[in-house]
């Protein structure tokens, strides 16, 4: 047994006074004091100076893809051992960054599902999607998930449920990095988005849909999706999300994943493809605004009780690199909620949303040692979170790896 202790702790819902010593035995939890706790003989006990919380939970990334430009649409021409090695390296960025638990919402070739079965040592736990639902030339149909028409689909949902995916994603709006696919506009019929939710469903799936047009996220919430992904809003005359909409989400208990944490930085609007740039431009996206626009989302989602989760896109592009877009995504909801709402977005509340909150997202005896220690009083300054100075995954540390 070993413990680590903290001055400052977050159990996953709410901040412990006077900090923590959390001990672990073996790849749990086996118990969360005080501070000042007199541990057992023959215990080790790491002290840190910052704060103890549990590992991240990040709702939707894409482990085939590691940032780079075109590296999303090259998944599929990689050889099995090439892509193997990518979703190693990218679950390895996101255990160095202290999230644990990462729900992969598009691979090609049902790749993670291995990851996830084989839960090796200090790498996080996957939950997948396996490749997401699309039309012909729709969002993202080069990941190999096209299925149109009720023959299709049911042979599809089939498959999934054969190869045993976690979750269904089903593109419902066309989608930034797919030229040609409809941003503003639907994909999928009605009946057809419809059917791809009901045999989910009844094969014990949750639906998520990728929504990037208001029109999408009515498509998807009639249709019956448990999430919406995105949730970007898009009109012709730029992000809009009516009351109307908020409140037809709370009636059905839809959660939002507003998918934040972009490194701004590293957004750079003139090498955007230019469609991509032109409606950037048009509809008022630019990062800046972009962060604020969120930001006032947020609120407004909360006012009207749909629940938030954190996700974040990472794997698409150079400012959504896997490891650097949790943290962010949590630090962008806490201008917007109190901080304890927006560490449980991505902690217990995040663990819950993507099924695994029987075994991770708090600080609680029994559950997986999966733990983050960061540099700093998140309290003070909650871009502590990007300063990671320990990492359990299932009581293991993370291996290192390539950058
Ligand atoms: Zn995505």
């Amino acid at each position: 047994m070993r413990a680590l202790r903290a001055p400052t702790a977050f159990d996953g819902e709410r901040f412990l006074e006077g900090g923590a010593t959390v001990l672990v035995e073996g790849d749990r939890i086996a118990g969360v004091e005080g501070y000042g706790f007199q541990v057992p003989d023959g215990v080790e006990v790491t002290t840190y100076d910052g704060t103890l919380l549990p590992g991240l939970v990040d709702a939707h990334v894409h482990l085939v893809a590691d940032g780079v430009p075109g590296s999303l649409e090259a998944a599929p021409t990689l050889s099995d051992h090439d892509l193997a090695a990518m979703v190693s390296r990218t679950l390895a960025q996101h255990a160095a960054a202290g999230v644990t638990t990462v729900r992969d919402l598009g691979d090609t070739r049902y790749v993670t599902l291995g990851f996830r079965d084989a839960l090796a040592p200090g790498v996080p736990r996957v939950v997948a999607a396996g490749p997401p639902f699309t039309t012909e030339n729709g969002h993202c149909h080069y990941l190999g998930g096209v299925a149109e028409g009720p023959v299709a689909i049911r042979a599809a949902v089939a498959e999934r449920v054969e190869r045993g995916v976690d979750v269904i994603k089903v593109m419902a709006s066309g989608g930034m990095l797919t030229p040609g696919s409809d941003q503003l506009g639907v994909q999928f019929s009605a009946p057809d988005i419809a059917l791809i939710t009901l045999l989910g469903h009844e094969a014990g799936l949750p639906v998520v849909a990728h929504t990037h047009s208001v029109r999408g996220a009515w498509h998807a919430l009639e249709a019956g999706v448990d999430g919406l992904e995105h949730f970007t809003c898009l009109t012709d005359d730029g992000m809009v999300t009516s009351a109307e909409l908020l409140d037809a989400l709370a009636a059905t208990g839809v959660v939002v994943d507003q998918t934040t944490g972009w490194n701004r930085d590293l957004i750079d609007i003139d090498r955007m493809p230019a469609p991509l740039r032109m409606l950037t431009e048009k509809l008022g996206l630019l990062p800046d605004a972009m962060v604020l626009a969120r930001a006032d989302q947020a609120r407004r989602i909360r006012e009207h009780g749909v629940e938030i989760v954190v996700g974040t896109d990472a794997g698409i592009s150079p400012p959504k690199t896997h490891g650097d877009t949790t943290w962010r995504a949590v630090v962008e909801l806490a201008a917007a909620v109190p901080l304890e709402e927006a560490l449980a977005r991505a902690t217990s509340y995040a663990a819950s949303v993507v099924g695994v909150a029987a075994v991770t997202g708090r600080l609680h005896a029994g559950l997986d040692a999966d733990l983050l220690v960061v540099d700093g009083d998140v309290r003070a300054d909650a871009s502590s979170l990007s300063r990671p100075v320990a990492v359990l995954v299932r009581g293991a540390e993370p291996l290192p790896h390539s950058p």
